[in-house]
C-alpha cells in the first residue's frame, strides 16, 4: 500500500507477489492485504484507509442516494431502493 509507505507507515504486503503476476490491473482491485510491521501505527493507519475509501466512494464506486439515503454498489446508475437516479 504505497499511500502508508508514503506517510512513513512500515507496511508489509501479503499478497505482494501477485502484483507481478497481474500486470496493470491496479493494486487496490486485487485485495492485498496490508499488514502492519508495528501496531503501534494502527490508529494512523486506521485513519488513512478511512480516507481512502472516502476519496473511493467520491470517485465512482459504492454511492449514497441522495433521496432516501441508501448504499448503492458501483454498477447501479438508479438507486435500487427508490429508483432515484445517481448523483
Ligand atoms: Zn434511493
Amino acid at each position: 500500500m504505497q499511500m502508508l509507505q508514503d506517510a512513513g507507515i512500515p507496511v508489509l504486503l501479503k499478497n505482494d507477489f501477485i502484483q507481478g503476476a497481474i500486470g496493470e490491473i491496479p493494486a487496490v482491485d486485487n485485495d492485498i492485504e496490508v499488514w502492519l510491521v508495528d501496531d503501534e501505527w494502527r490508529s494512523r493507519a486506521d485513519a488513512l484507509l478511512a480516507q481512502w475509501e472516502a476519496d473511493r466512494d467520491v470517485h465512482g464506486y459504492a454511492w449514497v442516494c441522495t433521496e432516501c439515503g441508501e448504499d448503492n454498489e458501483a454498477e447501479f446508475g438508479v438507486c435500487w431502493s427508490c429508483q432515484a437516479s445517481r448523483p
